[in-house]
């Protein structure tokens, strides 16, 4: 799509409006969130990984679990894969911790187990981009270097009046950054997106910018999604004395590699046994998930685990959901 020339431009005298009253909104208005606490790149690292693809009300629930199991880029460099998706278990897209898994043990190698703080070495690590490095060298650093996420992308759409693609949404990102407060400049821009100027929504009346935004709420409203596929999915829960049947699901799958999960059984095999039914959502699909309990097909190739050692597997998110319904963990 072609890249149509914004509406309008910023002179100098808005470029410092809008970084005075923005950085003065995000003062007296930031969410109080536990990476925020410090300027520890490990720290703020693990959020923003986490922050991808997952909202802050999910990301909460795991954080702190995380940085328990994994207090120091070292401690998650000598893990064992399988330990870090079992940490990672119920955030989703687990080759987000397959590479940060790989980043710590590249930190350890490269730079003797101490975090970068900058740019340029932050981009040559494993699963670190031109965003996730910006973010944590303006954050713990204040490196003066924009961010452009998809709440970034939304708010100066809206404010230059929509167009701005790739390269010119990451120089205008550029020339609004405050030079003195980078890092928090970076954390309002997204705030602003995250809780004021809305996808559905902008929440115009409220809105620390107002001023300076040509749109105000009157872009055009972004095209409806896709409509959510359905799907129906049963499951064998399989436990006897103080173990539980459960299967892995192949390294080479292209979806979430060698996780483990309940067995699959055919929707008709479940008839009339049901004893659990949950819904469920990945990105684009809602699933409808029964669970009988009973034997899996036979044939069915799983193992035996015992229920005290479930939780420390790495199990899919659904599976982690089922066991937990049914008290196993
Ligand atoms: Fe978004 Fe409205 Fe603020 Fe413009 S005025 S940036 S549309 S919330």
């Amino acid at each position: 799509m072609m890249n149509r020339e914004r509406d309008r431009q910023f002179d100098q005298r808005e470029t410092l409006r809008w970084r005075k009253g923005l950085l003065a909104w995000y003062d007296r208005n930031r969410r109080d969130l536990p990476w925020r606490n410090d300027r520890d790149p490990y720290r703020v690292w693990i959020s923003e990984i986490m922050l991808q693809q997952t909202r802050v009300s999910a990301v909460l629930e795991h954080y702190h679990r995380f940085l328990r199991r994994f207090p120091t880029v070292r401690k998650l460099a000598a893990a064992r894969q399988s330990s870090v998706l079992a940490a990672w278990s119920g955030l989703g897209y687990y080759r987000r911790a397959r590479m940060m898994h790989a980043a710590a043990k590249a930190i350890v190698k490269r730079h003797g187990g101490k975090f970068p703080r900058s740019i340029a070495p932050l981009r040559g690590l494993p699963g670190i981009g031109r965003y996730t490095a910006a973010a944590i060298a303006s954050i713990v650093s204040d490196e003066p270097a924009a961010v452009v996420d998809g709440n970034v992308e939304r708010v100066l759409g809206r404010v230059f009046g929509a167009g701005l693609a790739g390269e010119s949404l990451w120089e205008t990102a550029e020339a609004l950054l405050s030079r003195t407060r980078p890092g928090d400049f970076n954390q309002a821009m997204m705030e602003l997106g995250a809780i004021v100027c809305l996808p559905r929504q902008p929440r115009c009346s409220v809105c620390p910018v107002f001023g300076l935004c040509a749109t105000r709420g009157h872009l055009a409203q972004p095209k409806k999604l896709i409509g959510q596929k359905r799907r129906d999915v049963c499951y064998a829960l399989d436990h006897r004395n103080s173990s539980i049947f459960l299967v892995q699901r192949p390294e080479h799958a292209s979806l979430m590699p060698g996780m483990w999960e309940l067995p699959e059984i055919a929707a008709n095999a479940a008839e009339g046994r049901v004893s659990l039914t949950l819904r469920h959502s990945i990105t684009v699909t809602d699933y409808r998930v029964r669970v009988m309990r009973g034997p899996a097909q036979s044939g069915s190739e799983g193992h035996w685990v015992q229920k005290r050692r479930v939780g420390r597997l790495p199990l899919t998110g659904l599976a982690r959901k089922i066991l937990r319904e049914v008290e196993v963990i």
